[in-house]
Formats: structure tokens, C-alpha cells, sequence
């Protein structure tokens, strides 16, 4: 079962996967917890390229590719694997990131950045997606109380405009495939979403 969490910088995602993890696992259930960009010693250094505010010249199609590029080596090398051995695959951010960010927030467009990532994903597809629903304001209100400005990565430090973008792209993805989404209040106490969160999994890996 491959389950993705996604949403804006700072709605909750690392916290509460972090937190289902530890709960499934407690469960008796095998659960492997991976990240993107990264999850792969590869995918590690496409990710700094991409944070790093030095590369700035960056463009839009370059930044989708090497999303892409991060997504095919983690597809093959650690989720592909990790399915076929009965492991339940809880991934922070994946595909529908690429699609809301660089898709709507950078406007290369849902349709163009779908067909480059077709090619990465190698037919690999998450089963169920939690997406974290937050206004921009208390995104940032979050991230700058926990890391502080200075420590914002290049694309945290984008502007509302790009953020609502990727916020209405993410929205638009969910209403066209409810099957796989389900929408959390990311503004809920953490202890009051970890629950929520953990029957909506729950369910539906006992269904
Ligand atoms: P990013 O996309 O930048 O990785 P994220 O979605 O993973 O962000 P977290 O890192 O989990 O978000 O949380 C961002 C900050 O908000 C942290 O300081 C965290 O402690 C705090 N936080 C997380 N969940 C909640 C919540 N439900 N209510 C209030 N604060 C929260
Ligand atoms: O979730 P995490 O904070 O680890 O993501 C790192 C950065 O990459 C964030 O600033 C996020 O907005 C950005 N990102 C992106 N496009 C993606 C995935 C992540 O711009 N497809
Ligand atoms: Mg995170």
C-alpha cells in the first residue's frame, strides 16, 4: 500500500507522517518512511540542487526534470522494492507536488509536467493521498516560527501569488480523483489530526 502526504511548505506533513509511521509500526504493521525530493543517496543531491538558493538562474523546466529525475531513481530504487515486499510506503510529497508546484506554482502547466513524470514513475501510482489543506498565511507563520527566515529554501522564499497557485492546483487534483484524496484541516491540534489522519489509514488498509 503506497500512501502520500502533500500540501503547502509548512501545513504539517513531516509531523504527522512521522507520527503515523510510529503508530503502524506499533501496530505490527512493516512501514518504510521515505521523503521527497530525496529518499535515495541520488535523490539526496538532486534535492540540495534544487534547494540551494545559488541556483536561482534555474529554469522552470529545468526544476521539473530534476524533480523527475529524483522521482525515477526513488520509484525504482526504494518504493518499487519496498511494495513488492509487502511493506506499507508512506511518502512525504510525491508526484501531485510536481503538479501543483512546478505544474501550477511555476506554470509549466498539470498536462505537460503529468506526461515527464509518466516517463519517471514507471507505472508506479500512490493508492491513497492525504492532502494538508492550510491557508498560505499560517503556513508561513509556521515555518518562520520554526526555522526562522534566514533558513527558508529557495523555493519557500517564493511569493503568495505562487503559493495560491500551487494551493488551487493541489485543490483541483483532489476534486478530479476523490477516490485517492482525502482532505485534512491542516489547521487542527496536532493530536487531533495524528487521529484523524490514523483512522483514514487505517480503514483503508483494513478494508
Ligand atoms: P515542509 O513542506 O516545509 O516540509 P511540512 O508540511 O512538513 O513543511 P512540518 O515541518 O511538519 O510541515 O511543520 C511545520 C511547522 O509547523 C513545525 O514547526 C511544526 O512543529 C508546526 N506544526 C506542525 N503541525 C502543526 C499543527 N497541526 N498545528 C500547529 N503547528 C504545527
Ligand atoms: O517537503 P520539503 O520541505 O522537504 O520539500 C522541500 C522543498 O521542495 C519545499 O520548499 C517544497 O516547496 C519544494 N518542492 C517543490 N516541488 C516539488 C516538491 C517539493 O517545489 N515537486
Ligand atoms: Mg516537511
Amino acid at each position: 500500500c503506497f500512501i502520500t502526504f502533500e500540501g503547502i511548505d509548512g501545513a504539517g506533513k513531516t509531523t504527522q507522517l512521522t507520527r503515523l509511521a510510529r503508530r503502524l509500526d506499533t501496530a505490527g504493521a512493516r512501514v518504510v518512511q521515505t521523503r521527497e525530493p530525496g529518499g535515495t543517496f541520488l535523490g539526496d543531491k538532486i534535492r540540495a540542487m534544487l534547494l540551494d538558493s545559488e541556483n536561482h538562474m534555474m529554469t522552470a523546466r529545468t526544476e521539473a526534470l530534476l524533480y523527475a529525475a529524483s522521482r525515477a531513481q526513488h520509484v525504482e530504487e526504494v518504493i518499487q522494492p519496498a511494495l513488492a515486499a509487502g511493506h506499507i510506503v508512506l511518502c512525504d510529497r510525491f508526484v501531485d507536488a510536481s503538479i501543483a508546484y512546478q505544474g501550477g506554482g511555476l506554470q509549466l502547466g498539470a498536462q505537460a509536467v503529468a506526461a515527464v513524470n509518466q516517463f519517471a514513475l514507471s507505472g508506479c501510482s500512490p493508492d491513497l493521498t492525504i492532502l494538508f489543506h492550510l491557508p498560505i498565511a499560517t503556513a508561513r507563520t509556521r515555518l518562520a516560527a520554526s526555522r526562522g527566515q534566514a533558513a527558508l529554501d529557495r523555493i519557500e522564499l517564493r511569493d503568495d501569488a505562487y503559493f495560491l497557485r500551487v494551493q488551487e492546483a493541489f485543490m483541483a487534483l483532489a476534486a478530479r480523483d476523490p477516490q485517492r484524496f482525502r482532505i485534512v484541516d491542516a489547521g487542527l491540534e496536532p493530536d487531533v489530526l495524528e487521529q484523524e489522519i490514523h483512522e483514514i489509514v487505517w480503514k483503508y488498509i483494513t478494508q
